[in-house]
């Protein structure tokens, strides 16, 4: 039987960041502006190594070029998913992304982004920027050009559990006090689209108007997702979103769950609580991938987790 895949994540630090992925995370953290950490990654900007077992050291990225087997043999270049926590001390700028379509013209034959945040902890009265108010590009064009923020941005009000899922050309920004996990398509192509007027070494950060105006939906829609839950008394299992890029669900384990892997792979985070996975401990911060026909596995403990896969 195959080898749950443990992963040691990357961590950046950013001008926005925080040193919670340290205090509430229990990781070693390069500096107290420690904004992500890159936990299932395969990517040029950050690579996770393998902790335990047979592929103990290699990168995800070396796994997914040479042992494609432990996924299914999926097609691709890259491995599909990028999951991260971030830690948002201050407000981060205001970004969108582009789509495959897009992103493959303008940026290098790289993906798009699509990307998804469970809301893991936030202060009190915490908002969230998800999309805008502009009825038409042309109006969206204009309110950008001359700097209407206030009225073009949306706002929106937070709590710890909430879930958003962002499709590509949608405005988006956490601000100070937020701490989420993001289940993304493996891609960095971000297009800043205002900054606060902020400045970053004496001087403002760089802005992609045009671009951004290129990808931006107007007017905004809603991204959908997908919550449903079975409960019992042992865990509660929850749909967060179903897309074609991926599956997010949550599982709270309240004594034991029991579940299938299925699928090519499947990535598992804890974000809350510690227990076992088929008898090995893991906790708070733990990252593993359940390899191709892993089959059953079963968690004990008290314990959350956020979990991903492809169909
Ligand atoms: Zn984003």
């Amino acid at each position: 039987m195959s080898e749950i895949i443990f992963l040691e994540p990357v961590f950046k630090e950013m001008i926005w960041g925080g040193d919670k992925l340290e205090t509430s995370f229990g990781y070693k953290i390069p500096s107290k502006n420690t904004g992500e950490c890159w936990a299932i990654a395969a990517h040029q900007n950050g690579d996770s190594r393998v902790t335990n077992g047979e592929y103990k050291g290699k990168t995800l990225s070396k796994l997914w070029s040479e042992h494609r087997e432990l996924f299914g043999n999926l097609e691709g270049d890259v491995f599909p998913l990028l999951i991260k926590i971030l830690d948002a001390k201050t407000d981060l700028s205001i970004q969108v992304h582009p789509d495959d379509e897009y992103a493959r013209e303008k940026e290098n034959g790289s993906l798009g982004k699509t990307e998804c945040w469970y809301v893991l902890d936030c202060d009190e009265d915490t908002t969230i920027i998800i999309g805008h108010n502009a009825k038409n590009s042309d109006e969206l064009r204009e309110m950008v050009e001359n700097g209407r923020w206030n009225e073009l941005l949306r706002e929106v009000k937070i709590k710890k559990g909430d879930f958003f899922q962002i499709d590509p050309g949608c405005i988006h920004a956490i601000k100070g006090g937020t701490v989420i996990l993001e289940t993304q398509q493996n891609s960095d192509i971000t297009y800043r689209v205002y900054d606060y007027g902020r400045l970053s070494n004496g001087k403002p950060r760089e802005l992609h108007t045009e671009k951004a105006l290129d990808v931006i939906k107007a007017p905004f829609v809603e991204g959908k997702t997908d919550r449903e839950g079975v409960e019992t008394e042992d865990f509660l299992r929850e749909i967060l979103v179903s897309c074609s890029f991926y599956n997010v669900e949550r599982i709270d384990v309240k004594k034991k769950a029991e579940i299938m892997q299925e699928y090519k792979f499947m990535n598992v985070s804890v974000v809350e609580g510690c227990g076992t996975v088929d008898g090995m401990e893991i906790r708070k911060g733990s990252h593993f991938i359940l390899p191709f026909e892993y089959g059953k596995v079963v968690f004990e403990g008290k314990m959350e987790l956020v979990v991903s896969y492809i169909m």
